[in-house]
Parts: structure tokens; sequence; C-alpha cells
């Protein structure tokens, strides 16, 4: 069978390594981090995802929609508190009949999707191993490991390595290749918030309290804790 060489096994990474792995191609993932399992949540990422249905549509395709539904909360309404008006209970936008948006720890979906991905014998993850190159005249990944240095070849290689990717840096230097990055000029923050009695508000409604220039977001979890941002 075909080998796809995958740089980064984080969402899109494990969620491709589903993929290949079902269609029987070999599949080595290099994953610059150390394996996630069994460690709690990651310095740095956002604690909650919101999944919409190009997330759930993919994972149903995968024969994993139903296991992840599990593990998160359905929202489909939302309050807006605003200075001098009325909160109302409103259906969350674009959203169809039966729809929903997925709130879920974003580190418990990772680690689930590396654990689906293993569980087809052609799918290797390989933790602690930076891909920092692809050279693109030899078509081959340099790889960073512990004790040294892999020069990898595959059929198919993807570079999933997020958005400071390291494989797209060494595509920039391909004549035709172009690229362009904008920070927008809002900052954000992940609030874990530790409440004493968090009855008032229900899981499966999207709080927001809006001021002019601040939005804070809360949502309940499904062990009833607040994660806010
Ligand atoms: C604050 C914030 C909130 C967000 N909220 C949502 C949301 O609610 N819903 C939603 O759908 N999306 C959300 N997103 C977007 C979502 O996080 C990204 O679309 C998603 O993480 C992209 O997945 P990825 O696997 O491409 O990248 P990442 O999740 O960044 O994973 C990249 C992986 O590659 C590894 N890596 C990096 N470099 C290398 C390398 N050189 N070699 C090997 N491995 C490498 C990293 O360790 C990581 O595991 C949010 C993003 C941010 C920043």
């Amino acid at each position: 069978m075909p080998s796809v060489l995958i740089a980064g096994g984080g969402l899109v990474g494990s969620v491709n390594a589903c993929f290949f792995g079902k269609r029987r191609w070999n599949v080595i993932v290099y994953e610059s981090r150390s394996d996630p399992r069994g460690k709690e949540n990651e310095k740095g990422k956002s604690i909650n995802l919101a999944l919409g249905f190009r997330a759930l549509s993919t994972l149903e395709t995968l024969g994993l929609k139903e296991k992840v539904i599990e593990m998160g909360v359905a929202v489909k309404e939302k309050i807006r508190y605003e200075e001098r008006k009325l909160p109302v209970l409103e259906k969350l936008r674009g959203l169809n009949e039966g729809d929903f948006i997925l709130t879920i720890n974003r580190h418990k979906l990772c680690q689930f999707l590396i654990n689906e991905a293993e569980k087809y014998q052609n799918v290797k993850f390989n933790f602690n191993t930076k891909a920092t190159i692809f050279d693109t005249e030899k078509h081959i990944l340099i790889v960073d490991a512990v004790d040294g240095q892999i020069h990898a070849k595959g059929d198919l290689i993807l570079a999933c390595d997020g958005a400071h990717s390291s494989i797209r840096r060494s595509l920039l230097k391909v004549s035709g290749f172009g690229f362009n990055q904008k920070y927008i000029d809002i900052g954000y923050m992940d609030l874990s918030l530790n409440v004493h009695n968090s009855s008032d508000l229900k899981p499966g409604i999207h709080y927001s309290w809006r001021t002019n220039d601040l939005i804070v977001v809360a949502l309940v979890n499904r062990d009833q804790s607040l994660t806010g941002e």
C-alpha cells in the first residue's frame, strides 16, 4: 500500500491519520510534542473547541461522531447580556433544525483521535519528533528525533503542523509559492472559572457578556465546570 507521512499530530494530523489508516495506507505521524495521553491540558492551547457542522460531518465519515458527541455538550441557544438591554434566550444563528455546535475539551478530543488512529495497525505516531524541512528537490521530509535526524520518504507528505508550520516555511523557498499572514488587533484569553454555584448557568447555552471593547463568553461543561474566554 502507499505511504503517507504526516507532519503534526494535532487535530488535523490525527484526523488525517484516521482517514488514511482506514484506507490501509501506511501512515507515519511525526509530532514534535510528547504523547498528550495521560496528561492534563496543554499550556497555550485553548481549552474548549466549538465543533460545527463541518467538523461533525468529518467525524461522521470516520464513524466517530456519536462517540465525540458523548464527550461534549451540544449547544443550540445563546443568551447575550448587554448594558441597558434585557437578556434574551435565542437560537444560535445559522443552525438548521436539529443542528447544534458541540463544545468539547480540545485536549481530550486530541487524545481520543490519536487513540482512534492507532487502532489501525498501519498507523504509527512518533512523538518528540519535529519535522523541520521538506526538501523539495529530493522529496524528503527531514525530521529531528531524540536520537538523530531522520530523512523520511513517502508517497504523500501532509503538512499538518499548525499555524507556524515549518513545512510551509521550507516551501516558501520554492518559486511561485505565496503566503501572507495578518494578525488581528484583538486579544484572546481562555479562563477556567472557579465558581461555587454555577446552577444559574445551564449546559447547552452560549452565554456572553458584552461591552464596547470586551466580550466574555461562558459555557457549562459536561462536569458542570465553567470555561470562559
Ligand atoms: C484561541 C483559539 C480558539 C479556537 N477555537 C476554535 C473553535 O472553537 N472551533 C474550531 O473549530 N476551531 C477553533 N480554533 C481553530 C483550531 O484550533 C484550529 O483550526 C486547529 O487547531 C487546527 O488544527 P491543526 O492540527 O492544523 O493545528 P494544531 O492544533 O496547532 O496542531 C498542530 C500540531 O502539530 C505539531 N507541530 C507543530 N510543528 C511541528 C513540526 N515542525 N513537526 C511536527 N509536529 C509539529 C504541534 O505540536 C501540534 O500538535 C481556535 C484557535 C485558536 C487559536
